[in-house]
């Protein structure tokens, strides 16, 4: 048995990869970027990226989980090559290869009894050793005379000598000794498949070339090793995978992330932080991953540039306000109709309401002030208040004073105008400021107020654009000392 991976010696093969998570919850931050790594190493290589729904914890995987996997996957441009592969399905394919393990003295039916065990783990503890399972029925191997009718888990028979290095892509080389490993079980005594034997047989069997995930894995390579060689030895075919253990997402105290965090959850960062997907694919890959200083990158120079050297070895800690910032960007980029779309969704504007059409025209004024949806949506509140606008409290006192008089002057010069239309807007304002001998501020300010209610909004002549002579005229004259104010 050769004592490393062979992924450098192996010919090269079609590149391969996998998602493969555990549908017990959302599709998290860490499991999308996992996802996405996978993705652009594919890509970049033009080979396959697979996804593969881990179900075989019956207890705690659920069919909401899945669709909130592969819901968050769609959404974030994730797409995976060919149908999902479900592993629970595929329970008589693991069972079998553990079977040809026994019968080539791989693995071994082991009938120990829990008290057996107990007492194997009492006299590792006086020791003060760790548990390693070496079953008196591993000398059995191969053969089936144990005792009729009791029960038995299969056992791998692990190497006992020597040691496995893995040439890790992302954490280098890293060696364990064999005798730190133990005899782990292939089948539960009801036949039922374990997680390790599971996911060898799966990849191997989905043709995977390269494993990359999160490096709490990184253990479980060493103990899923074994299973490739002993297979490999048996009908060959089975290489050892290339393997990157990527480091996991951190929050911003250095501990792992979780939800004490804040959000974790995909969908959470699209409904409740109005998140674009690809502000989220972007923030997620620079978050372990560099290319000089690019913080900037489009999928296209995701996949052109992607590769595992690039990946850092140390956890990244997630940063809200940088996506934040580059949410931003991607809002200010990303196409008027779109985010009207998203807005509307978001106000719950029914299909074919004509405030939609009205969004996409103030999309252009709303999109440089907003870093995600949900301020554009405050932002485009204006357009839809009824009269009497509410007025916010911090703004209230810019209606004071001079206000009601200069907003009187203001609406009779509009009124006069022939062309609505920002430049004609503007010139009226100037000039109404100008013959009332105080700066413009004093009576945008004013104007701003009545026509939103707030203290801030998109530029002002846009503002009144945007709401349409009647209608502005009408918020002005709310505010005239003809109107009590
Ligand atoms: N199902 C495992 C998880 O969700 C991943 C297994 C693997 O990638 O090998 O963490």
């Amino acid at each position: 048995m050769s004592a490393t991976t062979n992924s450098d010696t192996a010919p090269a093969r079609t590149v391969v990869t996998r998602f493969a998570p555990s549908p017990t919850g959302f599709l998290h931050l860490g499991g999308a970027r996992t996802a996405l790594f996978n993705l652009l190493y594919a890509r970049h290589h033009g080979g396959t990226f697979r996804l593969r729904i881990e179900d075989t914890d019956r207890a705690r995987s659920t069919e909401p989980a899945i669709r909130a996997i592969l819901n968050g996957m769609r959404w974030l441009g994730l797409d995976w090559d060919g149908d999902e592969i479900y592993q629970f399905a595929r329970a008589d394919r693991h069972a079998a290869v553990a079977h040809q393990m026994i019968e080539h003295g791989h693995a071994y039916r082991c009938y120990m009894t829990q008290a057996e065990i107990d007492a194997m783990r009492a006299e590792a503890q006086a020791a003060k050793k760790p548990l390693r399972i070496r079953s008196p029925w591993r000398e059995h191997s191969g053969r089936t005379d144990g005792p009729a009718d009791q029960p038995f888990v299969v056992r791998l028979k692990a190497p006992t000598e020597g040691a496995v290095t893995i040439n890790d892509q992302v954490q280098g080389a890293v060696t364990v000794q064999n005798a730190e490993l133990d005899d782990m079980v292939l089948l539960r005594s009801d036949g039922t498949p374990t997680y390790m034997l599971a996911v060898v047989v799966d990849d191997h069997d989905m043709g995977v070339t390269h494993v990359i995930r999160g490096d709490d894995h990184l253990n479980n390579a060493f103990r899923q090793l074994p299973i490739y060689r002993a297979m490999d030895a048996i009908e060959g075919g089975w290489p050892d995978p290339v393997y990157a253990h990527i480091p996991l997402i951190h929050g911003a105290d250095g501990a792992k992330l979780s939800k004490r965090h804040g959000a974790v959850g995909i969908e959470a960062y699209r409904d409740e932080l109005g998140i674009l997907p690809e502000a989220l694919d972007n923030y997620l890959l620079r978050l372990g991953w560099g290319h000089g200083d690019d913080e900037i990158i489009a999928r296209d120079d995701a996949i052109r540039w992607f590769d595992l050297s690039g990946v850092g070895k140390s956890p990244s800690r997630f940063d809200l306000k940088k996506l934040e910032n580059l949410n931003g960007h991607y809002i200010r980029a990303a196409d008027d109709a779109r985010l009207a779309g998203l807005v509307a969704d978001k106000l719950d504007l029914a299909p074919g309401d004509p405030g939609r059409a009205k969004l996409e025209t103030a999309m252009p004024a709303l999109k440089p002030r907003a870093a995600n949806v949900n301020e554009l949506a405050d932002g485009a509140a204006f357009l839809f208040a009824q009269r009497p606008l509410a007025v916010d409290e911090a703004a209230a006192p810019l209606l004071a004073g001079d206000a009601p008089a200069l907003l009187a002057r203001l609406h009779a010069a509009l009124d006069a105008l022939h062309n609505w239309d920002t430049e004609s807007a503007e010139a009226a304002v100037r000039q109404v400021a100008e013959d009332a001998g105080v700066k413009l501020g004093q009576v945008a300010q004013p104007l701003r107020v009545a026509l939103t209610g707030r203290k801030t909004s998109p530029g002002i002549f846009d503002v009144l654009v945007l709401l349409g002579r009647d209608e502005s005229l009408a918020r002005i004259a709310d505010h005239t000392p003809a109107n009590g104010a």
